[in-house]
Formats: structure tokens, sequence, C-alpha cells
């Protein structure tokens, strides 16, 4: 390790919350799906900050984006209207057919206000008792004390007691189960479409059909939770589209803010005006510089743009499965299993691949403009590390 190297990762090790296990390099530059450490070595990104930035380190159209924004007013606080804000939720409803949008900060906060709207379109409707959420086996939904009741796994329920009331956990693709949680006493059910965290499992389209039609018929909320998969990830705007399902929510982050931290939670015609001055806020929530970016992003995620992601998924899910392993996940969202991902992980990393794993998967969420060649040499890296060809 060189000096600057060293001081780094000493500072860091000192004075940074220990929360996170990281990895032995420093990252410092980057451009699309290259990235260089601190020592001068570079890295292919299999990765994109963990499915956040869409096109890459420093693209140039997200860049110049962010910088004239950065230059014209950095933030203003929500007792003001500013343009970006205003034409990122414009864009949205344009492209998905919500009719509101509350920006925040991050993919917890914008689950935790899906949660507060659905709870209060309830509370408006029915009263205080029908406030219940089911959400499923294995998903994960975020941090903060709410989201991590929501999480249906055991291992995110310690520690932080009491957690939020009001939660359970449907098995995902068994509907007679689902069905079991489903009483008058529930206000909205909560899922992803492809749970990342949890595995990289896709939900069945016609288990989840069989969701969205129960909550129709008995006036109850569906959230999607497109934090991971939704902004083009999965080879459409929102993975929801593939299913041909209409959610009353849809919360988003990662992709969205193309590598400035937002989040956003849709609302539908059902939703549109539960939540009022007063009921929910966030100081950077609609921050100019965050929706500047996005507005880029999205404004380049056209039809032609997901076309290529399918194609470029198609291919890396055939390699995968040529080299032996089991692949699960859509678009540039994929999960490998097979083999031991954590050691498969490191090792590809010391050799100048960065692939993340998800539970005993790996997983593979490039930047979505990614290079057919960057994609065949991350995965002859991967095949020399697994001993496969
Ligand atoms: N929901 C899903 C599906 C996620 O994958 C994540 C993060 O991995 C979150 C919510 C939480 O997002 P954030 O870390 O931005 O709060």
């Amino acid at each position: 390790m060189n000096e600057r190297t060293e001081t780094i990762v000493a500072l860091d090790n000192e004075c940074v919350a220990s929360t996170y296990a990281r990895a032995p390099f420093v990252l410092d530059h980057g451009k699309g799906a290259e990235l260089w450490d601190t020592e001068g070595r570079r890295y292919l990104d299999f990765g994109a900050g963990i499915a956040v930035n869409t096109f890459g380190a420093c693209d140039e159209a997200f860049t110049a984006a962010v910088t004239e924004q950065l230059a014209k007013l950095a933030h203003a606080s929500n007792l003001y209207y500013t343009e970006p804000a205003a034409r990122l939720a414009g864009m949205l409803a344009a492209r998905t057919g919500c009719r509101k949008t509350f920006f925040c900060n991050s993919g917890a906060e914008a689950n935790e206000c899906a949660i507060k709207t659905a709870r209060k379109y309830s509370f408006d409707k029915y009263g205080p008792d029908r406030n219940r959420i089911v959400t499923l086996v294995d998903s994960f939904h975020g941090r903060t004390v709410t989201t991590l009741s929501a999480t249906g796994q055991d291992v995110f329920h310690q520690w932080f007691q009491p957690f939020t009331e009001g939660f359970a956990y449907a098995k995902a693709n068994d509907f007679e189960e689902t069905k079991t949680h489903l009483d008058g006493r529930v206000s909205a059910v909560m899922m992803e479409l492809i749970q990342g965290e949890g595995g990289m499992r896709v939900l069945d389209k016609t288990y989840v059909r069989q969701v969205a039609d129960y909550c129709r018929e008995h006036d109850v909320l569906l959230i999607v939770d497109e934090v991971q998969t939704g902004n083009g990830r999965t080879g459409t705007l929102y993975l929801y589209e593939q299913y041909g399902i209409e959610p009353d929510l849809v919360t988003t982050a990662k992709g969205l803010g193309g590598g400035l931290p937002i989040g956003a939670c849709m609302m539908f015609d059902k939703t549109r005006d539960v939540l009022t001055p007063g009921t929910h806020g966030s100081t950077f929530g609609g921050n100019p510089v965050a929706c500047a970016g996005a507005c880029s992003v999205i404004g380049r995620l056209d039809e032609p743009f997901f076309a290529s992601v399918r194609k470029k998924g198609a291919y890396l899910r055939e390699r995968l499965t040529a080299l032996g392993l089991d692949v699960s996940g859509e678009g540039l969202m994929l999960g490998a299993g097979g083999v031991d991902a954590k050691a498969v992980s490191a090792e590809c990393a010391a050799r100048g691949l960065l692939v993340l794993t998800a539970k005993t998967k790996l997983r593979f969420l490039p930047p979505l403009n990614i290079t057919a060649e960057q994609l065949d040499e991350g995965i002859a890296i991967l095949a020399s590390v697994i001993g496969r060809n």
C-alpha cells in the first residue's frame, strides 16, 4: 500500500462508523464501467455502486446536468418551487402514469413514504384499525426502524427493539399462503418483483397478478419496491410493466440518482392526494442538483436503450449459464449460484473485477452502458477465478 492508501484506510477505520466490511482498497476515480484505486489498479465495475451508477462513473451528460445546476442553485428548501423537481416529477408522470411523486433521499425513505401513504389512505377511509401491511419473506426494504420491520428476514429483527408494529410476512410465490395474511385489517401489500438483497429471487407473474387482483378487489393498496429493479435496470423503465399490473405506489431510488442520493415515491390515482401539507416532508427531498441529475438519467432511458439492456442481459445470462452457474434475474440485474459467492467475489476484486453478492449468490449489476468488450473481459476474469471456461 502506498502512503496515501494507508492514511485513508487508517483514518476510515478509526473515524468512520464500523457498519461496513470494506474491501481492502480505496476507489479514487472512474470512467464508465472502469474504476481505479489509489494504487493505480484498474477494476471492471459489475456492481455500479449497488445499481446506482446507471451510466457508470463520470458520465458526461450526467456531470454536465449536475454541474450546471450546481452553479445555479445547489439547494433551496421545499418552502419554494424549484425547476428540477417539477421537471423530474413531470417526466415520471409522463412515463409511468403516476399522478404525483414525493422526493426524498434514499430507498428506505421512499418506502417509509409509501408505508405512511398507505396507512393514511386506509385511516382516512376506514379508520385507524385497518393499518397492517403484508410484505414478503426474504424481502428487503431498508434500514430505518420501520423499513426493517417491513423487511421479511428475521436476521434484521434484532438489537433495535421495539420495532414498528403492523407488519406480516407472506410466502412469495404462494398465493394460498399469502391469502391467509390478507384479512380485513390489511391496508397494503408491499413487494419487490425481484428480491435483490434477499438472494435474487424472481417473483412469478401469476402470483403477482393474483395478489394485484386481490388488492384491487379489496381496496388494499399495492406497493411495488423498485429501489433496485427500477430505472431501466431490468430492461424496462420499471419492472412492474413486465408483470402487467397497476400498482398504487411505486418506490425507487438507486439508479434514479445516477450517482447522487435521491429517492422517490410515485403515487397513482388512488394515492395522489393522501399526503397533504404537514403530513410528510424532507429537508433535502427534491434537491435541485440531485433532481437535475435524475432528469438526465430518465431522459435517456428510452426503448432503444432498454433493448440494449435486454440484449446485454441475455448475453451475460448465457455466458454465466455456460460457466455452469445457476442464473436468475432480469436484464442487467442477475444473480448466479453454484459457487462460494463471498470467496469468488473477493478473488475477483483481487484480479480487477468488482462483483457483488446477495446471500449465497453472486450478483451482477453493471452500469447499463457497459460495453460488450467489458462484459467479455469481466466474464473472463470470473471464469479464471472459478476455474471454468
Ligand atoms: N429496497 C430495496 C429493494 C433495496 O434493494 C434497498 C437497498 O438495497 C432499499 C430498499 C434501501 O435503499 P437505501 O439503501 O437507499 O435506503
